[in-house]
């Protein structure tokens, strides 16, 4: 006797071909009913044999499109059966049911639509805009919920009756793929005053001559040029207004990028992912410009993830500079912007609802770390330890992201960059209200850091119910989180600067913590930041800092910094100099002290120089160290580490052996202060977050040290560990406090 079920899929199963297989599953199996789109999730009535609907339901959870992700499934058996036809159909949405929405991230061409693009044949043969049900823009031109062609930036386009057709059969590969498109009826490319594949043509001839082009993509304007040629290097350096940071460069497939990059088989995954990140692997020395790099260690390599991309790597057969075209940290734009100095723009017609900048990861054996959260993985959703009531997380300044929640559902909003800048503050206003819009979350309370100078701190104001969180605090919170730990657990959170709640700036902090609070067990040794913000610009001031000033101990100066005598004098006086205990700051003095960055021209750059230089090095014994008791607190003395290190310098040590020596030391102190911490409080888990932690050498070695030692230790995978995770961590606390009252 057919019995009939009622069936909800929960997860990523929308604009991903989710209905399309459950209607060939069900017809395979011989089920009838019906399936439609509800809100973020699916909705099945199913009638069949038990046996076959048990069948049926075992292939919803384990046979899923690869894009989707099926989170849960929930069967009400024997309900009473439904009105319908003889076989199985899929109906129109019910947009009714708006508030548990999943929005799918971005997905990069798949081999089918790749092989079609490239068929004389085919219909689609060199359509730049060709996609399917399991391929092409998503998140990036959804305007609301549920997915459906109707709201998203491609209703403008009326589907020519081919298209129609396959939209509509069920059994094509493009049924319902919402953005589908071809060259009769689809979005098209535009080169001044050409259109399709001759302003195609017309853009990869100048990008061949040596032009810096501004391309439209998914979610934005890139900067395009071929990566060998030095002259359109350095003019995409002069219009972003950007000196150090490396370009990313995306090459035609792993061989290409293989030659360019030593890859590990972590890298060629990732690379390969339909989130298709930027993936920052150790150069090789080649063919590339100098300027793409700037003597960085890392490349960051990506492969093409649009129609376009293939065609233009297709036509040039070389690696391109491919950057966003904003200006030095200011948000991916989604116009054309008249006042960057490119030599043409290749655009078309299909509008951009969201931007996105590209994803960032690095990966280390077969762990990898987010770096920067955007477009491929940004917005899915993540879930939080507890339930929480409609919420916004704002965030830090520097790397900023905002954090919507409701319930145990978190949406981790794309990364946009330094608030200070006006743009970006503008763009993180319209992202805001788009996700809120789009997930159907009003926050009725705002956490924020501490800093209440931070712009996101002076942003939460607009919520009159506000939570402060300490920023080390939500960095340890973000990893457990993240990870689904039972608190309570230990956070060692390294980082340029954060508001202590004591007032001082932390940033080498050891935490005992839960969801909904902490207790400083650790720290490293203060030092004075001659002159605030030049001291993070300058290392050697910080070098001084500590030789001068230390909290614990002093050493002596080297005699060769520049401006010592003056700074010296600001030291004494305390004049301008903050105090810190900050982890990335002793990584900047140290760096200083080996000569190895005067100017940190970016966020990190003299640790990633320390980094780069210690590379050759394994197995190195760690510098001295002190280790000592304060007010309650393990205080860890970076000054006697700097004065070994000074010593070793003396002696004439290579520069690199010693870099691999201060990497040893803060690795092996990182787990004497988890040991000291574990032998008074029974706790075994350890969260690693900061910036600092994206040292691969650094985080590979603590995440070592402390399973040898009987620790279980956690990182930010998902979610940054820079301050672009601070949001996520701030929306855990804040879940945490406000369910229990
Ligand atoms: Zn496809
Ligand atoms: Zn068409």
């Amino acid at each position: 006797m057919d019995a009939a079920w009622h069936i909800e899929v929960h997860g990523i199963v929308q604009g991903v071909g989710f209905r399309p297989f459950v209607h060939r599953l069900a017809t395979a199996i011989g089920i009838r009913g019906q399936v439609r789109n509800a809100g973020g999730h699916v909705v099945i009535s199913a009638t069949g044999p038990p046996a076959s609907l048990e069948a049926f339901v075992s292939g919803l959870r384990t046979r899923p499109p690869g894009a989707a992700r099926v989170r849960d499934v929930r069967v009400t058996p024997g309900v009473p059966e439904q009105q319908h036809g003889p076989g199985f159909e899929i109906v129109e949405s019910d947009v009714t049911l708006g508030a548990r929405a999943e929005i799918p991230p971005d997905l990069a061409t798949c081999a089918d639509c790749l092989r079609e693009l490239f068929d004389p044949a085919n219909r689609r043969y060199r359509y730049p805009f060709i996609n399917c049900t399991a391929c092409g823009p998503r998140a990036t031109i959804i305007d609301s919920l549920p997915y459906d062609r109707a709201r998203t930036s491609m209703r403008g386009f009326e589907m020519c009756p081919a298209c129609a057709a396959e939209y509509h059969d069920p059994s094509d590969r493009r049924f319902h793929a919402e953005p589908i498109a071809c060259a009769s009826c689809g979005p098209r490319l535009r080169w001044q005053a050409m259109t399709g594949e001759t302003a195609l043509r017309a853009a990869s001839d100048a990008i061949a001559a040596g032009a810096v082009v501004a391309v439209k993509g998914l979610a934005g304007f890139h900067l395009v040029c071929d990566a060998i040629n030095d002259e359109a290097v350095s003019r995409v350096r002069e219009i972003k207004a950007r000196a150090g940071k490396p370009l990313a460069v995306m090459v035609r497939d792993t061989t290409t990028a293989g030659a360019l990059a030593d890859l590990s088989e972590t890298d060629r995954a990732l690379l390969t992912a339909s989130s298709a990140p930027i993936v920052l692997a150790p150069r090789r020395h080649g063919v590339l410009s100098p300027g793409v790099c700037h003597g960085m260690p890392d490349i960051g390599l990506f492969l093409p993830y649009t129609p376009l991309h293939h065609l233009l790597l297709d036509a040039l057969r070389r690696p391109l500079v491919v950057t966003s075209a904003n200006h030095a940290d200011s948000p991916m734009p989604t116009i054309e912007i008249s006042g960057l100095a490119v030599d043409g723009v290749l655009t078309h017609d299909r509008p951009i609802v969201a931007r996105y900048d590209d994803s960032v990861i690095r990966s280390f054996g077969r762990d990898s770390i987010t770096i920067r959260r955007g477009r491929g993985l940004a917005p899915a959703l993540l879930r939080l330890p507890a339930a929480a009531p409609p919420l916004v997380a704002v965030g830090a300044q520097l790397k900023s992201t905002f954090t919507l929640a409701d319930g145990e559902r978190a949406v981790l909003g794309p990364h946009l960059g330094d608030l200070s800048d006006a743009e970006t503050l503008e763009a993180y206003g319209e992202a805001l209200d788009h996700l809120s819009h789009l997930h159907g979350i009003e926050p009725a309370h705002a956490a924020h850091d501490l800093h209440p100078g931070y712009l996101s701190s002076r942003l939460a104001r607009r919520w009159p119910s506000r939570i402060a969180v300490q920023h080390h605090h939500a960095h340890i919170a973000a990893v457990a989180a993240e990870h689904r730990l039972q608190p309570p657990f230990l956070g060692v959170a390294y980082d340029g600067l954060g508001l202590g709640d004591d007032g001082t700036f932390w940033g080498g902090e050891l935490l005992l913590a839960s969801y909904r609070g902490y207790q400083r067990l650790g720290r490293f040794s203060r030092a004075p930041m001659p002159g605030g913000e030049a001291a993070v610009r300058r290392p050697a001031r910080m070098a001084l800092g500590y030789l001068l000033g230390g909290e614990l101990s002093t050493g002596p100066a080297p005699g060769h910094l520049p401006g010592q005598e003056v700074i010296a004098r600001m030291i004494a006086q305390g004049v301008n100099c903050p105090s810190a205990s900050s982890a990335g700051r002793l990584f900047d003095a140290a760096a200083a002290l080996l000569d190895l960055c005067e100017v940190n021209g970016f966020e990190g750059e003299a640790a990633t120089r320390l980094e780069q230089a210690a590379g050759g090095f394994r197995g190195v014994e760690p510098l001295a160290w002190r280790l000592e008791r304060l007010d309650g607190l393990w205080v860890y003395d970076g000054v006697a580490t700097l004065r070994h290190l000074l010593e070793a310098r003396a002696d004439r040590e290579p520069v690199g052996r010693i870099a691999a020596a201060f990497h040893a030391t803060v690795a092996a102190v990182t787990v004497l202060l988890c040991e000291r911490a574990a032998a008074e409080h029974d706790v075994t888990q350890v969260c690693l977050s900061g910036g600092v932690f994206q040292n691969r050498l650094l985080a590979t070695d603590v995440l070592a040290r402390l399973s040898a030692a009987g620790f279980e230790p956690y990182l930010g995978e998902r979610v940054p560990v820079n301050d672009a995770g601070i949001s996520y961590g701030q929306a855990a606390v804040a879940a945490a406090r406000l369910s229990h009252g």
